[in-house]
């Protein structure tokens, strides 16, 4: 069985990013910038925040975090994000969720222009990808596309279960698999039989927010198995897949954590990278 290492391979991304972003500093004598916004003082949200600095800091991107209060006004946030969208040094925005009640999310995704929507949440940007168009490409499926290419270039013709249909993870994969011509089945909680449909999958994506979900005999023989889900159980974080058993059946499986977590990062900063080219076109 392949361990898919999301650190390895999240290491290796940001080396070519900064490579890359080296070359159009030469190139532009201008480097992309990524401001994030951060409101009100979550402890996930405030690490995640640092993080994503810390990363674009190291791939020489310009770096900025704006940082409000819990109680900062929805049109203070909006507003800024008008000031950014004319900002010619800002390539890419990115609002860190959750946001506090009184702000209304939808509002403030669509507030951000599709070009600097680094997270890939804006509907232009959601129709783009299901049109077959460029467009920025949520980061976590991204970071789960980019792990299953390195083990399975050619996904032509391979069938595809997708668990979870959120907006942020299951929605996006299966366009990402459809493009590539897979055949993709998109499962979610009112599915009848996911053991049977997931027993199809020569792919399995899980992105559902429950412990262990995916069982080992769900699996089928030599399946490639990108496990999204972060679970906080009494054994520690554990993901959606039954990683002891899976890992018996499986070709190929990301654990958790160390899996699809730490491409996360790297594929905002690409998708950071991707904005500030094609605004440079
Ligand atoms: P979400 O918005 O809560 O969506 C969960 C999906 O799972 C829904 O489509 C739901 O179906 C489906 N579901 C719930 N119970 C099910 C069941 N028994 N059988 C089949 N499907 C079921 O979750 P999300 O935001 O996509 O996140 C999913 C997981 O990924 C969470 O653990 C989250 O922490 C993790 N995550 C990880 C990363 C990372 O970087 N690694 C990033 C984001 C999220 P319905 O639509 O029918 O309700």
């Amino acid at each position: 069985m392949i361990l898919i290492d999301g650190k390895k391979a999240a290491v290796e991304l940001r080396e070519e990013l900064k490579i890359e972003v080296s070359g159009l500093k030469s190139k532009y004598n201008k480097v992309p910038g990524l401001t994030v916004i951060l409101i009100g003082g979550l402890a996930p949200s405030q690490i995640y925040v640092r993080n994503k600095e810390k990363s674009a800091n190291e791939v020489g991107l310009k770096s900025d975090v704006i940082r409000y209060p819990d109680s900062v006004e929805e049109k203070t946030v909006l507003d800024k994000i008008y000031e950014l969208n004319k900002d010619d040094s800002v390539s890419g925005i990115l609002v860190q969720l959750p946001l506090p009640k009184h702000i209304d999310k939808q509002k403030v995704i669509e507030a951000i222009l599709p070009s600097k929507d680094v997270d890939g949440f804006h509907p232009m940007n959601v129709g783009n990808l299901s049109s077959g168009y460029e467009s920025s490409v949520p980061c976590t499926p991204l970071g789960c596309y980019l792990l299953i290419k390195k083990i399975e270039p050619n996904l032509s013709g391979k069938k595809a279960v997708i668990v979870g249909r959120s907006n942020l993870n299951g929605k996006p994969m299966t366009q990402l698999l459809l493009k590539e011509n897979c055949t993709v089945t998109i499962t979610h909680s009112k599915t009848k039989d996911l053991k049977g449909e997931c027993l199809k999958g020569d792919i399995i994506v899980a992105a559902v927010g429950m412990p262990e979900l995916v069982k080992g005999d769900w699996v089928k023989k030599d399946a490639i198995v990108i496990d999204v889900g972060i679970n906080k159980t009494d054994k520690g974080i554990v993901g959606d897949v039954a990683f002891d058993e899976v890992s018996k059946v499986a070709k190929a499986l990301t654990p958790v954590p160390g899996g699809v977590g730490p491409m996360t990062i790297a594929c905002l900063l690409k998708n950071t990278i991707e904005c500030f080219k094609r605004s440079q076109k």
